[in-house]
Formats: C-alpha cells, sequence, structure tokens
C-alpha cells in the first residue's frame, strides 16, 4: 500500500490535518487504534465557536450539546466569584460526535479512514502498522499525549473525569475549584451537558485522582456515574521540533493543548490545520521551507500565549492555599465584570493578570509572587 501521507490518530488534530492534505488531491490515509472515531470520548468538550469556526466546523445538531453562560470558580476556602461567559460564546459539544463530523469533511475530501489499526514504527520507506507495512512520503503523528509519555514524564498528569447524572449539575454552568492541597497544581471541574448531567473531573500532581474525584462527588451530593474515564494530560507546553526527517507531529502529541488548562481542541486542532496547509505545499514544490512554515504559524499564532500560560501555571504550581484565598479576597466585582464583558476563552492570559489584581486597585499578587509576575504582563 502505498500514500502520500499517513495520519496516526483519527482524533480533531489529526482528521483536521488529513482533511486538508485530501482537499488538496494528495492521498492520505488516517489509521486509528481505537474500534471506533470519537471514542473513547476523553474530553469535557468545551470550545469556543469562535475556535470551531477557524477549523472549519460549523456544529452539527448532533454534535452541539449546549451554550455555557457561566463558570463558578471557588477558592480553597469556599469562596468563589462567578464570570459571565455569554459574550464569550463557548459551548459544549459531544466529541464522539464531533470528530466523527471532521471524519466525514475528511473523507469528502478523498482520505481514508481506518479504524483498529496502530501505528506501530517508521520504516525506511513509510510505516508499519498491526496489519501490514504502508509506504508513505510523510508521516504524521496525531497520537496525543500517548506519543509524549516516552520523550518526557514531567509535563504529564492524570487525569480522572466521570460522566454522572446529578441534580446538583446546572445547565450551562461551569465550575472550577481551587485547593493546593485537593488537587495540586491544577483543579477540578464540572461540565454540564445539559441539566443533571455533566462531566466531573479532577488532575493534580501526585494525587490519588479516583479516591480524590470520589470525595468531591460526595461532597457534592447525590449522583449515578455512567462513565469513567482516566486520561494523561499535557502541561508543559510545545514540543521543540513539530517536524523531524519525514515526520510531522500535530496536536496533543506536539504539545499543543494550553498550558492552564489542557484545553486543546482550538489549539491542537489548528495545528492539524496548519500541518496539513504546510504538508500539500510541501508535497507539490519538495521544498522543505515549506513544511517547516506549519511550526512557524502555529507558532505565530499561539506561541506568545502559551509561553504566559507555561508561566501562570508555574505561579499555579507554587502558591499554597492561603495565597490563593488571598488573591481571591482581592477580586472586585469590577474585574468579574471586565473579564466577562471582553476576554476571550481561547486566548486567556489575560483574564488571569486580570485576576492576579494587576489591572485592579489592590495588588496583593504583586505582595505575594514578587516580580515574577512581570513575565506575565511582558
Ligand atoms: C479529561 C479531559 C478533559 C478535556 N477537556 C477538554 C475541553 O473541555 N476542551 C478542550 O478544548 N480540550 C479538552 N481536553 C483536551 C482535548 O481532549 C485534546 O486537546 C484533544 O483531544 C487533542 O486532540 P488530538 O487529536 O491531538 O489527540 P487525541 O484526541 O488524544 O487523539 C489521539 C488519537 O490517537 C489514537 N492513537 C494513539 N496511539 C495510536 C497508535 N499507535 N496508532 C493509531 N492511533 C493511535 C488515539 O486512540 C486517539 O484517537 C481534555 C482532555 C482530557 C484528558
Amino acid at each position: 500500500m502505498n500514500f502520500d501521507v499517513v495520519v496516526a490518530g483519527g482524533s480533531v488534530a489529526g482528521l483536521l490535518c488529513a482533511r486538508e492534505i485530501a482537499s488538496k488531491r494528495f492521498s492520505v490515509l488516517v489509521i486509528e487504534e481505537d474500534y471506533e472515531i470519537g471514542t473513547p470520548e476523553h474530553c469535557g468538550g468545551l470550545v469556543s465557536m469562535a475556535g470551531l469556526e477557524e477549523l472549519g466546523v460549523i456544529p452539527f445538531r448532533k454534535t452541539f450539546d449546549h451554550m455555557i453562560e457561566s463558570a463558578e470558580i471557588t477558592a480553597p476556602n469556599g469562596n468563589s466569584f462567578t464570570i459571565n461567559s455569554e459574550k464569550q460564546k463557548v459551548v459544549e459539544i459531544s466529541r464522539r460526535e464531533l470528530d466523527k463530523q471532521i471524519a466525514f469533511q475528511a473523507q469528502k475530501n478523498g482520505a481514508v479512514i481506518k479504524v483498529r489499526t496502530s501505528f506501530q514504527e517508521i520504516t525506511d520507506t513509510g510505516i508499519r502498522t498491526n496489519e501490514e507495512i504502508i509506504d508513505c512520503k510523510i508521516f504524521v503523528d496525531a497520537r496525543g499525549v500517548s506519543s509524549l509519555v516516552h520523550k518526557d514524564r514531567t509535563g504529564i498528569l492524570l487525569s480522572a473525569q466521570y460522566e454522572i447524572y446529578a441534580d446538583w449539575i446546572k445547565k450551562g454552568k461551569v465550575e472550577v475549584m481551587f485547593d493546593q492541597e485537593k488537587y495540586t497544581g491544577f483543579f477540578a471541574w464540572v461540565i454540564p451537558s445539559d441539566e443533571g448531567k455533566g462531566k466531573v473531573g479532577v488532575a493534580g500532581r501526585g494525587i490519588n485522582i479516583s479516591e480524590t474525584l470520589d470525595k468531591i462527588l460526595e461532597e457534592k451530593g447525590n449522583y449515578s456515574t455512567i462513565r469513567k474515564i482516566f486520561a494523561p494530560i499535557w502541561v508543559k507546553g510545545p514540543i521543540a521540533k513539530f517536524v523531524e526527517g519525514k515526520t510531522v507531529t500535530v496536536g496533543d502529541a506536539a504539545g499543543q493543548a494550553k498550558p492552564t488548562t489542557a484545553g486543546g481542541i482550538f489549539t491542537s486542532g489548528m495545528g492539524g490545520v496548519y500541518a496539513g496547509q504546510a504538508i500539500s505545499k510541501f508535497l507539490k514544490t519538495n521544498n522543505r521551507i515549506d513544511l517547516e512554515q506549519y511550526q512557524k504559524k502555529w507558532t505565530k499564532r499561539f506561541g506568545k500565549e502559551f509561553a504566559k500560560q507555561i508561566f501562570a501555571r508555574k505561579i499555579l504550581e507554587r502558591v499554597d492555599n492561603k495565597t490563593i484565598n488571598k488573591l481571591f479576597e482581592s477580586i472586585t466585582p469590577e474585574i468579574v465584570k471586565e473579564i466577562s464583558e471582553k476576554d476571550d476563552f481561547d486566548f486567556h492570559t489575560s483574564s488571569i493578570i486580570k485576576l492576579l489584581g494587576m489591572k485592579g486597585s489592590i495588588k496583593t499578587a504583586q505582595t505575594l509572587i514578587g516580580g515574577e509576575l512581570k513575565k506575565l504582563l511582558s
């Protein structure tokens, strides 16, 4: 078998990459090791409408669950504030359906998709799967965080996310809970998919995630668990080289998920889009500069924001509960209003800066964290 490009990983980044390549009439095969595109779903499904539009995906009715109206952020001592997110136009989508929708787009352009086929290794002429050897000019690694496990474990946190039914889940209201003792260096979350239904998850450094999540749920009230998933997330930002030899790495495999939240539908998806465009150009010209454009384009778009997010993450990993409680006390209604009205879900370090009191009258954050904050602002 012979293709111009073989993509390993049939999820958002790999499928978008294949869609772009196929649109330029090059032959492309996507191999997915699972039984079904879109499963096992390991995602909260939060994404901005603007992000989806840029990815070239207008959600089908089946894909689109509902709009998110607010996000309640809670400190370790229980104090909280609520951001009205209506202006940011964030939606909760079904990844099972979204990935299938993108697979359909890729197939319509001419891509071939095979499930239950796993990438094993690179060969001299292409790759070897569990079934056969396939020749190709370019191999795209879109295998998600699993591709990073062997490269660098320090950027990986384990997450647990349960799909549950519970009266206390309110349609349209996301919850984010901080507690450095319980969810060190990360947070716990509730993402509704409807009234009384949703996903509750947690990640953290060196914690027992299933025990922690069970405790969160016990404290919240009655619930029934419909599904449990455990998946690694990557919080260290982009890898050094997206393109090496004939291998092009895209999506979470390239560290393109946000270092603050590990959200990657948009940023990892754009990695797939940019890579697909650069690969198509390279296949036409055979000029490696065209291939290298992929990393340049992604870095130009997201590099600065990701650098700031990495820094915000460093702060989060250093502060204790007392500090977080103090920071929450300094958040004024004006700051919350400003974030609600102006901020961008996909480029959210400006919200973090505001929350840290830099734009408000109280300079708690500077006192607590000192000069380091200047880096976030630069
Ligand atoms: C608990 C959790 C919640 C999340 N919530 C959100 C959210 O609300 N919003 C958001 O934007 N992002 C969220 N994310 C992140 C988001 O899911 C990822 O950023 C996104 O799915 C990355 O897409 P990808 O295509 O790069 O990789 P993945 O979606 O990880 O896909 C990789 C694919 O490669 C396949 N694969 C692996 N190895 C092989 C192999 N050897 N051969 C063939 N196929 C292989 C896998 O089966 C998989 O289908 C969440 C992640 C987790 C874990």
